[in-house]
């Protein structure tokens, strides 16, 4: 089965961590989902294989219009055939949820929210410029209940600098308590030319000490399993049956076409390509028929490089079934000299190398010592 992912790149405002692309120039939404739309229907032919999953990410699709949500929408469903589509998620943010915004989306297909909550404290969301309040936090998963959502994921965001354990723990345990079936956390991390990097490097703000992240990662962890949800990979955990179709088949290798300004496409063998990072470039291309994406042909050094990569953050692990003797036999000695503190992480069968939830922070490390040269 196949993904499509559309990239919404509009921001009501930028948050101080963010290196997505994104532009807050809304105005310009109308221009951006004509070459949108046009870009799906002329790239109709590249799936084969049926749709199991639509993704609109960004950028915050939920400051969209409902006219230009439901012309993409309209768009999808007429260039491809959606009639076996499991999930159709919306990111969306706390603030944009209106009883309009929610019933409208509801009434397009949409059968899954992921919100960005990030953390259900006022002084967090002002430091990391959050476009939403606390109470907005608090509200937003009850409205899109009440709008009859049964799907929802909420981002929570551990590592923030002045954020005690205490609060840290009771962000999570607020979570929880909303009775939601997925639950997404991602460490801050400085990311170059953000203002959250103007911020560190000129020592106004210290970041977390890898101790301090550990903690609230392992508390994450305990804190969600005790609670009937499974830590299924770095930064996802979910109830029983709930687990997100999109990103599962993305670590799984599965193809995906992606839509809109920076987004990525694979053809689930070794096709890669990527669209221009550019709003108004990306206008011109798609309006003068011109090319606004680059592509790369991946060798098998490469394929398994990327299957140790996501395999590793995934309680599935890595499967080393199918790679080339040369591959198998490279893995291997590269097991056999890791050092034994990271050795010890691992689970290894004949055809599989997992590392356990609890030491996926160390990935990095194993990783590196694992790639295939
Ligand atoms: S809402 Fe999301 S995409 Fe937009 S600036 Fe904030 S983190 Fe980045």
């Amino acid at each position: 089965m196949s993904g499509i992912y559309v990239h919404i790149p509009f921001c009501k405002q930028a948050c101080t961590y963010c290196d997505f692309h994104f532009s807050t120039q809304i105005k310009h939404q109308d221009k951006l989902v004509e070459a949108l739309c046009l870009e799906v229907s002329s790239r109709a032919s590249e799936l084969s294989d049926p749709i199991s999953s639509i993704y609109l990410g960004g950028g915050s699709p939920s400051i969209l219009t409902h006219e230009n949500l439901k012309k993409i929408s309209s768009q999808i469903t007429k260039s491809f055939d959606t009639s076996q589509v499991l999930e159709i998620t919306l990111e969306s943010n706390p603030d944009d949820h209106s009883a309009e915004n929610l019933m409208f989306w509801k009434s397009i297909g949409i059968n899954r929210l992921s919100i960005g909550i990030q953390s259900f404290i006022d002084r967090d969301l002002k430091f990391m410029n959050r476009a939403h309040n606390a109470n907005e936090a608090a509200d937003c998963v009850a409205k899109a209940k009440n709008a009859g959502f049964e799907h929802l994921t909420i981002d929570l965001i551990y590592g923030i600098p002045n954020q005690t354990e205490i609060e840290w723990k009771s962000n999570v345990e607020q979570a929880i308590a909303l009775r939601v079936d997925h639950i997404s956390a991602y460490c801050l991390t400085v990311e170059s030319k953000t203002a959250l990097a103007h911020l560190v490097n000129s020592k106004k703000v210290t970041e977390k000490s890898e101790e301090e992240i550990e903690s609230e990662y392992l508390l994450l962890h305990q804190l969600l399993e005790r609670s009937g949800f499974e830590h299924y990979e770095i930064s996802n955990f979910a109830k029983l049956g709930s687990k997100a179709i999109h990103n599962s088949n993305y670590w799984s290798g599965k193809p995906y076409l992606g839509f809109g300004p920076s987004a990525h496409s694979f053809d689930g063998n070794i096709k890669r390509s990527w669209n221009v990072s550019n709003n108004a470039s990306y206008i011109k291309a798609i309006k003068e028929i011109t090319s606004y994406s680059e592509s790369e042909q991946l060798t098998d050094n490469e394929r398994a490089n990327e299957q140790i990569m996501t395999g590793l953050r995934r309680k599935n692990g890595v499967s080393i079934d199918g790679w080339t003797k040369s591959i198998t036999s490279e893995f291997q000695q590269n097991l056999d000299q890791m050092p034994l503190a990271l050795k010890e992480r691992l689970l290894i069968s004949e055809t599989n190398v997992s590392i356990q939830p609890e030491s996926w922070l160390m990935a990095d490390a194993i990783i590196r010592d694992l790639i295939i040269e």
